[in-house]
């Protein structure tokens, strides 16, 4: 077990075979050992670096009905809101005081926002704060859409693939394509945007077998960054009675993923510390490099309910700035307000 972490530390890949083997062998010495190869991996690239990024929850609108999430179409308990361009602009204008110098603008997939919209947004922000990175994360569109936002000033996108299996992607999303999620983050890539892939953790259902398909499609797709996290049930839905994702496969999966893309920007998300107190402390020892704390106004916050028990719904983001800072510094790692861009990525000019 040993010299398979040593492989995919040196070599940076591990084939299918060896990399189920070891999942399926993974005990506490070994684990051990692999947080310590993947914190080495993410000091000799980022040192001891935590980026930070402003996330702003904008509509919890949703045309979808991923089986999993509370502001799926179909769940009619969900509460809905939309901010505004103004209202965007607050949380940005706070977000900028507070030294954040990446914005993440995430919703459900709301076609009220038509692709003109959101370019008028995406522009706004970048006339406003142009040493701000955007980032967005608002589900499937077309290659034209995509290529619109990119030359509006958007900088990167986070569209998780879910999962890499398709059985299990079909059970969880009706009427939606496997294969059309994947074909997006190909386009983003080839468009020239960061890109965020990423899958959720202990889903009913998910095996070994399975995360070893979401390595080796993050292996195959380089993202620039990679976002994955505990599922966690959401008592309006189907999966209501399931059993939530672990703390320890998420982190096991965490240190893999450091190892297999040394340079991928990789966040402690939300849905992590969720499930522990100190979920995304754990989360940065095990390689994740990465918070995004909350700068959507506290009284929409509730309504941006994907889980149950999601952190941080009551703060101010000043509060949360101050208190991800803390945390930070606490175990042992520095804070980086800079944009923190992947050191593979610079804009691709028209
Ligand atoms: N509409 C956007 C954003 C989706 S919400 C998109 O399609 O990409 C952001 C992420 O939250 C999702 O990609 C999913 O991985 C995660 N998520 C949703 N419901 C969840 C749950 N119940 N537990 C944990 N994570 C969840």
């Amino acid at each position: 077990m040993r010299s398979l972490i040593d492989k995919l530390y040196k070599e940076n890949n591990l084939d299918k075979d060896k990399m189920l083997e070891l999942l399926n062998n993974m005990n506490d010495k070994h684990k051990e050992y692999l947080t310590e190869k993947a914190h080495e991996t993410r000091m000799k690239i980022y040192g001891n670096r935590v980026f930070m990024r402003g996330l702003i929850e904008f509509t919890s609108y949703c045309k979808r009905n991923c089986v999993y999430c509370g502001i799926r179409a179909g769940n009619k308990k969900a509460e809905r809101y939309r901010l505004s361009l103004d209202e965007i602009l607050n949380c940005c204008e706070t977000g900028h005081r507070l030294g954040y110098r990446t914005f993440v603008l995430q919703g459900g997939e709301d076609e009220f926002y038509r692709d003109e919209k959101i370019v008028e947004i995406v522009k706004t922000i970048k006339e406003k704060y142009p040493e701000n990175a955007i980032t967005l994360s608002i589900g499937e569109k077309s290659y034209e859409a995509y290529e619109k936002y990119y030359e509006a000033g958007a900088d990167r996108y986070l569209l998780r693939h879910e999962t890499a299996s398709k059985s299990l992607y079909e059970k969880l999303h009706p009427n939606a394509s496997f294969e059309n999620r994947r074909e997006c983050l190909w386009n983003l890539k080839k468009i020239g945007y960061q890109v965020g892939a990423g899958f959720m953790v202990g889903l009913p259902g998910q095996k070994n077998e399975n995360f070893v398909e979401d390595l080796m499609f993050l292996k195959e797709l380089e993202p620039h960054m990679v976002g994955i996290g505990p599922f966690i049930p959401h008592k309006d839905t189907a999966l209501a009675h399931e059993l939530p994702g672990t703390v320890e496969t998420t982190t096991t999966l965490l240190s893999i993923i450091r190892l297999l893309l040394p340079k991928v920007l990789l966040p402690a998300t939300t849905a992590l510390g969720s499930i522990d107190p100190l979920g995304r402390e754990k989360g940065l020892k095990a390689g994740a490099n990465v918070v995004m704390p909350n700068l959507s106004p506290t009284n929409v916050r509730e309504k941006y309910s994907l889980y149950d028990g999601k952190i941080c719904t009551g703060d101010e983001a000043a509060e949360c700035r101050k208190c991800i800072e803390g945390r930070i510094i606490k175990a042992g790692f520095s804070l980086d307000m800079s944009r923190g861009d992947n050191v593979n990525w610079s804009r691709k000019l028209y």
